[in-house]
């Protein structure tokens, strides 16, 4: 069995009290954390520097691309956001995701995953992954026999979105960890649309990763990303020699740890307030007769079970989706949503303000026509990370004012 792997124990804080009582301190007491910018360390005992590289020794700090103070203190409050034992901030969602597969999966070795990741992951997985001799099957990540028929000695991994991107359907997240469990494989989530809404390692997920340029930042003005892991999977990231984020090195800046550290202050109170203004948009438009997909809503399949998967208290996100019968349409709609400053066409998501796109022809691009038909993906959605700026009856108004030219 999994030896290295924790569980969620109940007994421990909720993640909000997590959050608020891991505190840093300035040097001099301040009530902020300094930045310590230092590329690389001193070692007061050269023989401390020769067991840090030998790996026989944790916990000292030895060059930047392997681990700095600041990037640490981030890692830590997303370690105790997503109940892992550790974390590690990297550059970008993607170099999370490959760095993390690709420490895990060797060559010759294969990858179960959902069909309805981001279209980034996808291309990483079909056209970059197999030049590695990376195998990946893709599947309905809801159908757990024929996720099992897939299974081999070869498989190492099962991939999937917590929520997914753009058709926000949940992945059963215990049935897979449970299969996990059997077969001795890792559960590795993408959480990036779901954070303090769903908690995977609690739900026995091995790795969990973020795009922290989302709703972490909340910004819309940084790259980043982190991996939530057991002590032991994050200490074999950074290995001088076969440390995925050491030796390919797509390290963390100290300055955006520290921009995202200060930022994990309010990230529950922006995700409730996400909630509260998709749900509202949600319940007003599905009245006016617009089909939405939101995971909130009693329209959606997995409506009745979403109460399984989202921690109470947080509502169901930032993330909705408006079905219009053509690209044309969703494109017209977008066009008239900025103009009215409704919210602006931008890919992305997790930003104060909406953000409008329309994945099947953009962000979701990446996947072939034939696997969005299998999948459901349909040209005329038109996906919104809807923002909490403004008065959110002002917003409706604007919103209203132009769907309703193209109800059908
Ligand atoms: N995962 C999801 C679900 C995403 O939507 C994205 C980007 O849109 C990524 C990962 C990649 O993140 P990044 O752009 O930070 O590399």
């Amino acid at each position: 069995m999994k030896t290295e792997t924790q569980r969620f124990d109940s007994k421990q804080p909720s993640l909000e009290q997590r959050l608020r009582d891991l505190q840093h301190f300035g040097e001099e007491g301040g009530v902020v954390p300094v930045i310590d910018l230092a590329s690389t360390s001193t070692f007061l005992n050269p023989k401390d520097m020769e067991q840090t590289f030998k790996g026989e020794k944790e916990g000292c700090y030895l060059y930047s691309r392997h681990s700095n103070p600041t990037v640490s203190m981030f890692s830590q409050k997303m370690a105790a956001l997503e109940n892992t034992e550790a974390a590690i901030g990297v550059a970008s969602g993607m170099a999370a995701i490959a760095c993390a597969l690709e420490q895990i999966v060797d060559e010759g070795g294969e990858i179960i995953a959902s069909s309805t990741v981001y279209g980034g992951t996808y291309a990483l997985f079909q056209n970059i992954f197999p030049k590695q001799g990376i195998k990946v099957h893709f599947v309905d990540i809801s159908d757990i026999s024929a996720i099992q028929k897939k299974i081999t000695s070869k498989t190492k991994v099962i991939y999937c979105e917590s929520m997914s991107n753009p058709l926000l359907r949940m992945a059963p997240i215990r049935e897979l960890a449970t299969l996990c469990s059997h077969h001795n494989l890792k559960l590795v989530v993408d959480n990036t649309f779901a954070p303090c809404l769903v908690s995977p390692a609690e739900m026995g997920a091995d790795v969990v990763i973020h795009s922290c340029t989302k709703y972490i930042s909340g910004s819309s003005d940084m790259i980043a990303g982190v991996i939530c892991g057991t002590q032991y999977f994050i200490a074999s990231l950074i290995d001088v020699n076969h440390g995925r984020v050491m030796i390919k090195g797509p390290t963390m800046d100290p300055r955006t740890a520290h921009e995202l550290y200060m930022r994990l202050d309010h990230l529950p109170v922006r995700m409730r307030a996400h909630s509260k203004t998709a749900s509202f948009f949600a319940d007003q438009l599905s009245e006016m007769g617009i089909p939405v997909v939101y995971p909130g809503h009693p329209s959606h399949p997995q409506f009745s079970e979403s109460k399984k998967l989202f921690n109470p208290g947080f509502g169901f996100g930032g993330m909705m989706a408006i079905e219009l019968p053509t690209s044309e349409m969703a494109m017209q709609v977008s066009q008239e949503l900025q103009d009215v400053k409704f919210g602006l066409y931008a890919v992305s998501l997790g930003f104060s303000r909406t953000l409008i796109t329309v994945p099947a022809i953009t962000t979701s691009s990446e996947i072939p026509v034939e696997d969005q038909k299998k999948m459901n993906l349909r040209n005329g959605l038109i996906r919104l990370s809807v923002g909490y700026t403004g008065d959110p009856e002002q917003m409706l108004a604007r919103l209203k004012k132009i769907i309703v030219k193209y109800r059908v």
